[in-house]
């Protein structure tokens, strides 16, 4: 939601669709990473939205690498948009440090750790990506406002649209 309504803000002020793009992508697309630690880390198979969900809410996860979630990938692509002159990565960092804004804020009050460090990925490469060390014994970090608005959020729009 507030990606997109940052990313109407910023075709608004710059006319850059590729800009806009860019924090779609920062501010939802960046949570690909859970996707990406179910299927890789934890070497999950069941590819359905509930599986997904029941894995973290249940808490079992047990390895958080969540390569994008982290200040040193933002800022080595702070420095190749710089290089590149992207207006496309631009938005995806904007976009992408509101996530991780948000994510501190919402996270924070789920686990005893120290919220911040969690979002070092030097800092999570230190404790294993043990996700118990870093999370807390429950580690809760569900992407549940992607799924949730993509797939329940999408699925009860339609069915309470008028038919006709
Ligand atoms: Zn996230």
């Amino acid at each position: 939601m507030t990606a997109v309504l940052a990313a109407g803000a910023g075709l608004v002020l710059t006319g850059s669709a590729p800009l806009a793009a860019g924090i779609v992508a920062g501010g939802f697309l960046i949570d690909v990473d859970h996707l990406a630690d179910y299927l890789i880390v934890e070497r999950r198979r069941e590819l359905t939205p509930a599986a997904f969900l029941r894995h973290y809410i249940e808490g079992h996860t047990r390895r958080v690498v969540l390569v994008l979630h982290s200040y040193e990938l933002w800022l080595a692509l702070a420095a190749l948009a710089w290089w590149l002159d992207s207006a496309w990565l631009a938005g995806y960092l904007a976009g992408g440090a509101m996530h991780l804004g948000l994510d501190i804020v919402f996270n924070g009050r789920l686990t005893p750790k120290n919220i911040f460090a969690f979002y070092s990925l030097g800092f999570r490469l230190a404790h294993g990506f043990d996700a118990t060390t870093l999370f807390g014994s429950e580690p809760r970090i569900a992407p549940a406002g992607f799924w949730r608005s993509f797939i329940f959020g999408s699925r009860l729009a339609r069915a309470s649209r008028p038919r006709g």
